[in-house]
């Protein structure tokens, strides 16, 4: 069974090496060294400030939405946030969890993004922030949607948890907005089996943050703020300091997958089109079909050789009931009906890609 995607297992010495230091040291959890050192690491490697780590990416967005102010305050008419359909559901889904309503504009029907032009029309006296995501790692139109938010009075969280490592203009596209989160979860491009971190603009945001996520705690008898649980422990560090020891050959190996397939498949299928200031980090390879049809008829193709394939995104999250406000979104409805992502992760050998190209290519197109 060839799976969409596979979870990045590093160096067995390594990890173990680090468990042991875990053992001697008897720190399992809050803020223990290795949560310092990946931090650390982790803002080397992204070239970004102010990062937190914590349990997982949905609460990576749950905890950036209360500390700037989009959730949690006492107000009559519920506060509305500016989201995108498509995208994975718990972009959505947290902000309904923090009794934020979603209100959804359709997505540029080329990029896949947020389209800034469907965002005006959608802000109420209700809304308090608008909250893109960067979809399989492709950079929003960030220019012009911190002008719409900068006139509005809107805070920005974007959700990256598909952004690791992208680069826009040169730098880290993980500096843009009030906010921008990442998934750490297994499947994810960089791991530490489950967990996530925020990145944020300002640095009085971020100590805000570090007390949230361990009960509003600033010191043994004293309590700040309201606060939850969403801490990141040492044994998720660890992996995720293997994992990044060896970001280097993951990179590689996908982009070589990703080569492949754009070389057999670009020219006969849609493809998403690339933000040209904008840096692949090789995170996914999703594929447009022709129709409904030819993606079930793909999909079970696939399926007969032993090939996973999965339709991100499906359903339009504005078709699901965590939506009060009825709309339609044909550019997200029409493209989550017709994509397909095709496996990509590293060890995925070259005989495979070429029976998946040829599956996909008979079936799509
Ligand atoms: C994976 C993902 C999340 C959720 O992250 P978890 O770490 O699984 O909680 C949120 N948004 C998007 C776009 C994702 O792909």
């Amino acid at each position: 069974m060839i799976p969409v995607t596979k979870p990045y297992l590093p160096d067995r010495k390594k990890l173990d090496r680090y468990i042991d230091g875990i053992y001697e040291r008897n720190w399992l959890t809050n803020n223990g060294p290795l949560v310092q050192e990946l931090t650390r690491r982790l803002e080397e490697y992204l070239g970004v400030e102010n990062l937190l780590l914590v349990a997982n990416g949905t609460l990576a967005l749950q905890i950036a939405y209360r500390v700037l102010g989009v959730s949690g305050q006492a107000s009559d008419t519920p506060a509305e946030a500016i989201t995108t359909p498509f995208s994975f559901v718990a972009t959505a889904s947290s902000l309904k969890w923090e009794g934020v309503e979603p209100v959804f504009a359709d997505i540029d029907p080329d990029t896949w993004c947020l389209d800034p032009a469907n965002i005006e029309p959608a802000i109420t006296s209700r809304t308090r922030a608008i909250v893109p995501v960067h979809v399989f790692g492709n950079a929003c139109e960030v220019e012009a949607i911190n002008e719409i938010a900068r006139k509005h009075n809107l805070k920005v969280i974007y959700d990256g948890a598909h952004a690791f490592g992208v680069t826009y203009k040169g730098e880290s596209l993980l500096k843009h907005g009030d906010a921008a989160t990442l998934s750490f979860h297994a499947t994810k491009l960089f791991h530490t089996v489950e967990g996530g971190a925020i990145v944020f603009k300002r640095k009085e945001d971020l100590e805000k943050a570090r007390l949230m996520i361990n009960f509003g705690l600033s010191g043994p008898e004293q309590i700040d703020e309201l606060g939850i649980n969403a801490k990141m422990n040492e044994f998720q560090a660890a992996m995720g300091l293997c994992v990044l020891d060896e970001m280097a050959l993951v990179t590689q190996a996908r982009k070589q997958v990703q080569d492949h397939y754009t070389e057999s498949l670009a020219g006969h299928l849609k493809v998403q089109k690339w933000n040209e200031s904008c840096q692949s980090n090789y995170a996914y390879y999703p594929v447009v079909l022709k129709d409904q049809t030819a993606l079930l008829n793909t999909l079970e193709a696939l399926k007969n050789e032993g090939i996973q394939a999965r339709r991100y995104f499906f359903p339009s999250l504005n078709t699901l009931p965590i939506s009060s406000v009825k709309s339609t979104m044909r550019h997200s409805e029409e493209l989550s009906g017709h994509v397909l992502c095709l496996p990509i992760y590293a060890g995925l050998d070259e005989a495979s890609q070429m029976q998946i190209e040829k599956v996909t290519l008979k079936g799509g197109v």
